[in-house]
């Protein structure tokens, strides 16, 4: 039952004048968990709501399975949303809650009760199923929100920042059930939140907005890995972004004058990038200097944070280089370190 989607030019501006959508277009497959990430008005529910038919685009068309569904009203679209505040109904029980859309569509009676069955097992919801809405936790309403969303069989399953309600453990362990229920049924679902690391963690691949236009899509560790811009190494994760002028290449390195030395990198597709990302995690400290990549830098300071530390440095020309360390003792204050960063890990970027 699930289809691919195809996004082809869609625009959108609520107001004349003021874009939220630039056109854009995507290609979903069909069984992909596929993620809009971007800032709190990017656009991204606007574009959810645009896919499901709650909100019509100034231009372009959406194709399910390559057939255009632009003009179908959102009941016959065949897809289910869950949202960030759930949307149950209180006064009914767990089961009929699931078993709302299936009786809307007029489903039997028999098929109704095998498919909240289903639904209910996959949520490992099972047991709850003659309980009121308001008798369960936070993390039980969302599963029961997604049991009624799957038991419809949608064509695309809709997810708007589904966990942005829960607290951090049991976003964690959602984060895992949501990935696992569409992997099981070979869901073809979008799934809208602001937080790079649900994102990373459970996507297939990512679409990255911002103010409206698609910066980057690509597999998680893509977008981790070789972000393009200065925007998408922020968003994705921690940076040092550092200005550049590159001079050339080098025993097929390319090689790059900085604000903090010379540096090589393997990246050699942009021949002039304004300026590289390094990751934190990525700098290594020593306190013997390694032939390439490697600079002198005093120890300002850090924060030790259980699985890893923050810490901070100046180089010699003065430049302040944030580096994380997963060992478990902080640095000496004034000490000077040799830093080193391995040339994959120097990132060009494009702006
Ligand atoms: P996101 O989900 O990424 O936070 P939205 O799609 O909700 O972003 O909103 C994008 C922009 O459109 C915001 O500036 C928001 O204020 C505006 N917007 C959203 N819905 C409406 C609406 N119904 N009427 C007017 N402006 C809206
Ligand atoms: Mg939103």
């Amino acid at each position: 039952m699930s289809a691919s989607v195809t996004i082809s030019g869609i625009a959108k501006s609520y107001q004349k004048g003021v874009p939220v959508l630039l056109p854009l277009d995507l290609e979903i497959q069909k069984g992909e968990l596929f993620f809009l990430l971007g800032p709190s008005g990017c656009g991204k529910s606007t574009l959810l709501r645009i896919i499901a038919g709650i909100v019509e685009p100034d231009s372009g068309s959406i194709f399910f399975d390559g057939r255009d569904i632009t003009a179908l009203p959102p009941e016959k679209r065949q897809t289910a949303m869950v949202f960030q505040n759930y949307a149950l109904w209180p006064h009914l029980s767990v089961f009929e809650n699931v078993a709302f859309g299936l009786r809307a569509a007029g489903a039997s009676g028999k098929t109704i009760a095998r498919k909240v069955a289903e639904s209910l097992a996959l949520v490992r919801m099972s047991d709850f199923a003659e309980r009121k809405v308001p008798s369960l936790s936070g993390g039980q309403q969302q599963r029961v929100a997604l049991a009624r969303a799957i038991a419809v069989d949608p064509q695309v399953l809709l997810l708007d920042e589904p966990l942005s309600n829960l607290d951090a453990k049991l976003r964690d362990e959602m984060r895992c059930e949501i990935a696992r229920i569409c992997r099981e049924r070979s869901l073809t679902a979008i799934y809208v939140t602001h937080d790079r690391r649900e994102a990373l963690s459970m996507g297939d691949r990512i679409a990255l907005l911002d103010r409206g236009k698609i910066q980057q899509t690509g597999s998680p560790v893509e977008l981790y890995k070789k972000p393009r811009s200065r925007f998408a190494a922020s968003f994705l994760g921690d940076v040092n972004l550092l200005d550049a002028v590159a001079e050339g290449c080098e025993n097929a390195l390319l090689r790059i004058r900085t604000e903090i030395g010379t540096l090589f990198s393997v990246h050699t597709e942009n021949a002039n990038p304004p300026s590289v990302l390094i990751r934190p995690e990525n700098i290594r400290v020593s306190t013997a200097p390694s032939e390439q990549n490697c600079f002198c830098a005093e120890y300002l300071t850090g924060t030790f944070l259980g699985e890893r530390c923050e810490l901070r440095f100046r180089t010699e020309s003065g430049r302040i280089l944030d580096v994380n360390e997963d060992s478990s003792e902080l640095r000496e204050a004034g000490k000077k370190y040799f830093l080193s960063v391995l040339p994959q890990n120097v990132v060009p970027l494009e702006d």
